[in-house]
């Protein structure tokens, strides 16, 4: 039987080894690890509400009110007021007829694809998709299809032959799944076209939004409010983590796809409902993002990007909040990660399998929360030889 030690040797001799960075401060532009102090960019709290003012208060309150746990899955007696009324909201806000909410964005995934395909069917993925839709993928039983990222022909290609031998007529689902925002490249994908090719073809779409919830759209709806296209999309997913600042996964669809879910979608049934104080204080996160002051975070996080675009002499403007340093070797990346972290930054090394094995990077993330003085200080790090 192989050992776990040499494995892990073999990882280590591949400079793709991960270890467990414990932050003992909370959350935000600046964070302390023992004694040293850091810029932090490498976190996906995009708007800064992870350790809100407003947010922190509305998880007291709740709290207060509905205590810590949820005592039993959804759909035993889990299901508390602030879960009906977050869905309630969530719908609201993604122009939805329903919504379901997960623990997590990854356990959305998994439940949701698992839910409405079964073998015989068929799920068509960006190659670049995030590990949890290609776990999902592979778990629902369904054939599995990729295309290269953001590569119209080769879907299209895709979607033909599929058509060929399972025409619409028929019983097969053939489903497209892409990301708004690609989590490691930060780059979109061209959504209006591949909303086009779906509709000729007959499939349904699932549109990952974790990267561009508060970040893209009017209201930081994300990527399909901002081009009209919300209407078009079948599946809205996301994540109430990243630029939400809370915690749990969603996904937006019509009635009858969410009661599929609730009846099908295993990670749901199976498992203990999220705290119904979580719910509660995503409902609120969702309020921020909607409001006002959702408005002069992503001012401000798009200032910052824009900001750091000029710095680094970039030609093209940044598409999300996500910047990749794409270096080659991990070697490489983990040698420019520790330089900036002895500079007072931390900014990860990004290896296989997150991303290719010749494609290892630094993965930069600005929050509305950092300053322009920070970005700046980052600017003139990554700037040095
Ligand atoms: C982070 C992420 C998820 C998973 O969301 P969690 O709530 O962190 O489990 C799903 N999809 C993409 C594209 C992500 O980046």
């Amino acid at each position: 039987m192989r050992a776990f030690e040499s494995q892990l040797e073999e990882l280590q001799h591949n400079d793709l080894f991960r270890d467990l960075r414990v932050l003992d401060s909370a959350q935000g532009p600046e964070i302390r690890i023992g004694d040293e102090t850091l810029l932090n960019f490498s976190s996906n709290d995009y708007l800064g509400l992870a350790n809100s003012p407003t947010l922190r208060e509305a998880f007291h309150t709740a709290i207060d009110i509905w205590g810590t746990g949820s005592g039993a899955s959804r759909l035993v007696s889990g299901t508390l007021a602030p879960h009906r009324d977050l869905e309630a909201a969530l719908a609201a806000f993604k122009g939805a007829e329903a919504a379901l909410t997960f623990s997590t964005g990854y356990t959305a995934a998994v439940g949701t694809l698992g839910a409405i395909l079964t073998k015989g069917d068929v799920v068509i993925l960006d190659k670049l998709s995030h590990a949890c839709l290609i776990d999902a993928a592979r778990l629902s039983g369904a054939t599995l299809r990729v295309f290269p990222h953001n590569h119209l022909d080769k879907l299209e290609d895709l979607l033909r032959k599929t058509r060929e031998k399972h025409p619409p007529s028929g019983d097969t689902r053939v489903l497209v799944v892409t990301e708004s925002v690609f989590s490691m490249d930060g780059d979109r994908a061209p959504l209006a076209e591949i909303v086009a090719l779906k509709e000729k073809y007959d499939a349904l779409l699932l549109l990952d939004e974790a990267h561009a919830l508060g970040v893209l759209g009017p209201g930081g709806r994300g990527l399909a409010e901002e081009l009209g296209l919300s209407a078009r999309v079948d599946l809205h997913m996301g994540t109430l983590s990243k630029g939400a600042g809370v915690s749990g996964g969603y996904l937006c669809a019509s009635r009858p796809i969410i009661d599929t879910l609730i009846n099908h979608a295993r990670s749901f049934i199976f498992s203990t409902a999220p705290p119904p104080a979580v719910a509660a204080t995503a409902r609120r996160a969702l309020e921020i993002l909607g409001s006002e002051e959702g408005d002069r975070l992503r001012e401000r996080l798009w200032s910052h990007l824009a900001r750091l675009q000029t710095a680094l002499d970039r030609k093209e403007p940044l598409e999300s909040a996500i910047l990749p340093w794409i270096v080659g070797e991990p070697a490489r990346a983990l040698e420019l990660s520790q330089k900036l972290r002895a500079d007072g930054f931390l900014v990860p090394a990004i290896r296989y399998p997150t991303v290719a094995r010749d494609a290892a990077r630094l993965r930069i993330t600005l929050s509305a929360a950092h300053t322009a003085a920070q970005v700046d200080a980052l600017a003139a790090a990554l700037r040095e030889p």
